[in-house]
Parts: C-alpha cells; sequence; structure tokens
C-alpha cells in the first residue's frame, strides 16, 4: 500500500503533522506507532482505582501562542488549570518557582525587604532571572540570596535529576525555572493553561479521527521500513541517533521510572506537584486529581525517579543538554539536513527540550513549510 507521508510516532509531534496533512491537503498519511497507544508521552489512561493517570509523568499544557492554543481547543474542551508547586525547603513547603512569596515564608521580614528592594532596583518587578545569572551578582544580599536558592531548591534537585550540577547543563535547563520577583506563585505564566477536559488521549483520538490517516501500532518502523513506501515524505519523530543507526555514536538521554501509589483519601498533598529538592531519591511527586479536576473517594501520585537511560531498553525522555551532547547531536542535524525526503521533528528527533506546545507549534510551522 501506497502513502503519500509516513510519520514515525503518534505524539504530539507526528499527530498535528497528520492531521494538517490529511485535513488540509487530503493527504494519504500512515503512521507508524512502536507503542500499543497514541499520545507519545502524554497518553493517558484510567488506573484500577478509576483515577485518570499520565502513564509518562504529569503533563500541565500551558502556551503563550493563541495559535497552539485554539488548534488544540479544536479537538478537546480545556479546562482552566493553573499549576502550582511547593518545594520542601528545610521542612516547609514553599512556593516554587523562588519569588517575593518564596522569600516571604523563608526570610526573616527586615531580611527579606532589604533584598526585595535590590531584586526589584537591580532587575525590575515582574522579571524573571535565572540562578546562574543571579549568582553573577555582587552585591552581598543578592549574592547570599543567590547561593541559598542555588543549594537548596537547584543543586541537588538537578543532581537527582541529570547526575550533573546546574553549571554543568545549557543554562536554558535552569532557566526554566527562574527566580521570578513577582508575587505570582504560579508555575507558568503563560495566557493560555489549562487540561483537557477528557484528557490528553480523548484529544488524540479526535485529532487522528481522519479517513485518511491510518494508524500501524505496535511497530517499530525499523523492522518494516522496507515494506511500506512514501510518495512523498517521512516524518520521523523517534531519536535521531536511531534513525542514522548511531553512526557518530549514541546519544545520551536521561529516563525516568515512575512509582503510582493510590491512596485511599480524596486528597494527598497540599499542591499538584511537590518538588523535593533535598530530601528523598525521587524528584517530585505529582496528585493527577489536583491537575485533571476528576473528583473520586482515592486518589493516584506518581514519584519521579531520574537515571541515565539505557539505549535500547529504557524509555528516551530527557536529551543530555549539555554543550558536550549537543555538540554530538549537531552531527546528526547535519546528517538529517541532507535528506530531502525525510522531516524530523519533535523531542528526540530534534533533540530539543520541548514543551507539549513547542512540539505543537513546531508541526504547524513544518506544515506551513511543505
Ligand atoms: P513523544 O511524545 O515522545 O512521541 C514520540 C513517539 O514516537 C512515541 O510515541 C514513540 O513510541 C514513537 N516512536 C519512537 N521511535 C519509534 C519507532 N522506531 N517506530 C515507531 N514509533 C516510534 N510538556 C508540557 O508542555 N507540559 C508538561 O507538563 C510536560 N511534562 C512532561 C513530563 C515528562 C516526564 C516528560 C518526559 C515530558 C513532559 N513534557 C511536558 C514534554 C512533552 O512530553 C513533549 O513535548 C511531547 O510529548 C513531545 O511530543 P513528541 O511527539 O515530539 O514526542
Ligand atoms: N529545578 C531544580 N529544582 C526545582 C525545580 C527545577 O533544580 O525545584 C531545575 C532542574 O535542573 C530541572 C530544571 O530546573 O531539571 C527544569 O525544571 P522543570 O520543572 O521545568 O523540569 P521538567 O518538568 O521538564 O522535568
Amino acid at each position: 500500500m501506497e502513502f503519500d507521508y509516513i510519520i514515525v510516532g503518534a505524539g504530539f509531534s507526528g499527530g498535528v503533522l497528520a492531521e494538517q496533512l490529511a485535513c488540509r491537503r487530503g493527504a494519504k498519511v500512515l503512521i507508524v506507532e512502536k507503542r500499543r497507544h497514541i499520545g507519545g508521552n502524554c497518553y493517558d489512561c484510567y488506573d484500577k482505582n478509576g483515577v485518570l493517570i499520565h502513564l509518562y509523568g504529569p503533563h500541565i499544557f500551558h502556551t503563550p501562542h493563541k495559535r497552539v492554543w485554539d488548534y488544540i481547543s479544536r479537538f478537546s474542551e480545556m479546562h482552566l488549570y493553573h499549576h502550582r508547586v511547593l518545594g520542601l525547603i528545610e521542612g516547609r513547603k514553599v512556593p516554587i518557582p523562588f519569588s517575593l512569596a518564596t522569600m516571604d515564608e523563608i526570610l526573616p521580614k527586615s531580611l527579606g525587604q532589604r533584598i526585595e528592594e535590590k531584586l526589584i532596583k537591580q532587575f525590575g518587578m515582574g522579571k524573571k532571572v535565572p540562578i546562574l545569572k543571579l549568582r553573577e551578582e555582587n552585591d552581598p544580599d543578592l549574592k547570599f540570596l543567590a547561593e541559598y536558592v542555588y543549594e537548596k531548591i537547584f543543586a541537588f534537585y538537578t543532581e537527582k535529576q541529570w547526575g550533573l550540577k546546574p553549571e554543568d547543563l545549557t543554562p536554558e535547563v535552569t532557566g526554566r525555572v527562574p527566580v521570578y520577583i513577582s508575587w505570582d506563585d504560579r508555575y507558568f505564566q503563560d495566557r493560555y493553561q489549562g487540561m483537557p477536559v477528557e484528557g490528553y488521549t480523548r484529544l488524540f483520538e479526535r485529532m487522528l479521527d481522519h479517513p485518511n490517516i491510518k494508524l500501524m501500532m505496535n511497530t517499530d518502523y525499523f523492522e518494516i521500513k522496507d515494506e511500506i513506501k512514501a510518495k512523498k515524505k517521512i516524518i520521523y519523530t523517534g531519536p535521531v541517533d536511531q534513525f542514522f543507526g548511531n553512526c557518530f555514536g549514541e546519544l545520551s538521554y536521561r529516563t525516568l521510572d515512575f512509582v503510582f501509589e493510590n491512596h485511599p483519601t480524596e486528597r494527598y498533598q497540599e499542591t499538584a506537584t511537590v518538588n523535593y529538592p533535598n530530601d528523598y531519591g525521587f524528584t517530585r511527586i505529582s496528585e493527577f486529581k489536583l491537575m485533571t479536576g476528576q473528583i473520586s473517594p482515592t486518589t493516584t501520585i506518581v514519584k519521579e525517579f531520574s537515571r541515565e537511560a539505557e539505549i535500547g531498553k529504557d524509555e528516551l525522555y530527557y536529551p543530555m543538554f549539555t554543550d558536550e551532547w549537543l555538540g554530538k547531536y549537531k552531527k546528526y542535524e547535519d546528517e538529517a539536513k541532507k535528506l530531502d525526503n525525510v522531516l524530523f521533528l519533535g523531542r528526540l528527533a530534534q533533540y530539543k527540550y520541548y514543551n507539549m506546545d513547542q512540539s505543537i507549534l513546531a508541526s504547524l510551522e513544518a506544515f506551513d513549510r511543505i
């Protein structure tokens, strides 16, 4: 059977492009997906206690892009949800990212006020300052604050998550959770934030429900690639190094071990996510009901344990964002650019720290170019 496009992977990167090509071009599309389900890492399902869980870790939708928000709203009603995170610091659970609200809870009043004034004077109210940037300050009060935040929030969490110090990663990684000179205690400030009312999987089902889209599930593309043909293009959203047979060596990724627990109580913790920068082996605990808004007599939480991924065995969740690994990726990127008939898209194919909305935008823009 011949298709116009073959898409490898049924996550947002592949799914959005499939939908656009089928609906707007009338193209015939085959999606090959090695898992038993669609949705990629955004897949959700009900556990045996009837609680809606995200099998590959908590996924909160947020975007500054109206185009992306309008796009996903076509496939699901979104319920308003603003994510809030607490972090256990010195026995107290305080707002993360570190903000004026956090400082108010942790520091003595007079010291807090003095530092607040200096932060506002130096950076401005409402500004977000990455911790590695704050550490460059010379003022003794700001230096004190920077060291405090670095030690108590970033150093051990980053060690657990990446096996590295914050400064050994590219600055964008810890820059995702900057010191926020504001009283706003939300994790994200994007204009559009919410959760799909019936879950992500249902959203994907609607997105891919088109007579021109065929799904081949439970199939590794590399095992069947010689048997299928794309008249126009292959869109590949798996790991880029695997596509090229690891010709420049395997890239490095982090994987996560998720430990799910159901508790016979309506609510387990104060906010949907509590980070543990200094305690325990896991980085954070998330409670699904507090994000999805589901009402049920029990609740399910997930603990995340991070470690280096064993290629071929583990799920690959995070590319390694260090100069060394990005440098190695560059060789694959150059190779990918030489292939006119293959488009590399998504977190693993582009070795990028994409959030969902960024993957969707990248796919919408790729469609614009096709
Ligand atoms: P994926 O979702 O990984 O999809 C790729 C698909 O390709 C997979 O289904 C895979 O099975 C398939 N595939 C790979 N190789 C092959 C092959 N050889 N043959 C067939 N199929 C193949 N983003 C947010 O915006 N908010 C969040 O709160 C958030 N939380 C996250 C939490 C975690 C723990 C992780 C890991 C990511 C999180 N993200 C979040 C990011 C989000 O998951 C990604 O942006 C999004 O899933 C990227 O979509 P994708 O299609 O590129 O990749
Ligand atoms: N981070 C940290 N302490 C925290 C929260 C985040 O050190 O309490 C750092 C850590 O290096 C983490 C990065 O900031 O990997 C990005 O955090 P984010 O919550 O965006 O990670 P993700 O949700 O993508 O796993």
